[in-house]
């Protein structure tokens, strides 16, 4: 076995600025057997990490720890930049969404291996031990380079209800997590907006923040006798007109729903859970399974079904907070970490 010093510096494609501690450095990649040595060459990088929020961040801090050739790359804004805070994030209650990245950023400064770009990735392609991106520089140039492995930390898109107001008020008084947001409008009046069962479950859920609470569900709402039973014992009202709009602003927040017959429903905010989708097609692409609820499906080393390719933070089962999507993308910067050295070392 050698050990193998390697130059993990790649050239920059046009427009790129990588860090200039980045360049030239001379960074340990563990020890590797000959045999193994140009496999591990042949790639610039280690770990491709596309999305840089919360699981990105976190698995480009935990990967450049590891001394690992990284390339973190964003293409766009987090699914919170909407809101005004993050709560819940232990340390980091009621931080800025961009402040949170921001110091995530900055704390990776001290690694020389981990190199952030502003790069859409557009395409993957599978290699026989690795992987081929490419896509755009923030300046509109075409980019393309070569990784052993590849994190995915996409994230989600929500899609709202195309009714006015929705939208526009989407983390102000649009709400879609009381663990996140329900703390700021307890003992208020509050909406919960939806049909069938999955109303009736968010609805007893906000309960616990107000007992202020109505059901919106614009139209027929789909209710069993025994669901209409179990809101009214809880004392949560129900409102099946259809709704024309959401009245408010971000900067004041919501002040009603007004239903289309004329009438309001006075409240402070308004919970949904709505459906949603992959930011990125590139998992579906490369053919990874995709779970009945539309995340792309993990094993218990955060691979994908497909080989070398990993997924992390909102974009996987479980539930969907920043600090869950940051722990989701350090454990999966380990099983990263321990894949490769196995390749190494074997
Ligand atoms: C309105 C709102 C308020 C919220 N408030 C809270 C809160 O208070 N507390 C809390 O814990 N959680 C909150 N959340 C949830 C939290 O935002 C998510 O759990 C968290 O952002 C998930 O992190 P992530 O890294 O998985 O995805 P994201 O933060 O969405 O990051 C994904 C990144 O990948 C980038 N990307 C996507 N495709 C590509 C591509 N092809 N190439 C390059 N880059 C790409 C995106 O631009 C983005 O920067 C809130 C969510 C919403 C919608």
């Amino acid at each position: 076995m050698a050990v193998l010093a390697s130059n993990c510096g790649p050239t920059a494609a046009p427009g790129c600025n990588p860090r200039p501690a980045f360049a030239g450095l001379s960074c340990r990649i563990g020890f590797i057997s000959a045999v193994r040595r140009s496999q591990v060459m042949d790639f610039e990088y280690d770990v491709l990490v596309i999305g840089a929020g919360s699981a990105g961040l976190s698995a480009a801090l935990t990967l450049g720890r590891c001394c690992r050739r990284v390339l973190l790359a964003d293409g766009g804004a987090p699914r919170n930049a909407p809101s005004p805070a993050v709560h819940s994030f232990f340390t980091r209650d009621g931080i800025r969404p961009a402040q949170l990245l921001h110091l995530g950023h900055e704390q990776l400064a001290p690694y020389p291996s981990v190199e952030a770009r502003e790069l859409k990735i557009k395409q993957l392609t599978k290699l026989a031990h690795g992987f081929r991106a490419s896509g755009e520089t923030g300046q509109g140039h075409a980019f393309d380079t070569t990784a052993r492995r590849v994190l995915l930390a996409t994230g989600v898109h929500d899609v709202l209800p195309a009714l006015p107001g929705f939208r526009e008020l989407w983390g102000s008084g649009v709400l879609h997590c009381p663990y996140c947001h329900g703390y700021e409008v307890r003992d208020q009046p509050l909406a919960v907006y939806g049909r069938g069962k999955a109303v009736v479950g968010l609805a007893l859920l906000i309960s616990r923040w107000s007992q202020d609470v109505t059901v919106v569900t614009n139209g027929p709402g789909h209710l069993t006798d025994y669901a209409r039973q179990r809101l009214r014992r809880q004392g949560i009202g129900l409102r099946q007109e259809p709704v024309a709009r959401l009245v408010g602003t971000p900067k004041t927040g919501l002040r009603c729903v007004e239903f289309e017959d004329g009438s309001f429903l006075e409240c402070k905010a308004l919970f949904l859970h709505p459906p949603q989708e992959q930011r990125s097609p590139l998992a579906a692409q490369l053919g990874a399974r995709i779970t009945g609820k539309g995340a792309v499906w993990v094993d218990k080393n955060a691979q994908t079904t497909i080989p070398g390719l990993y997924a992390a933070g909102d974009m996987v089962p479980g539930q969907q907070q920043a600090l869950l999507a940051a722990a989701s993308g350090s454990k999966a910067a380990i099983c990263l970490n321990e894949a490769l050295t196995r390749e190494e070392v074997a």
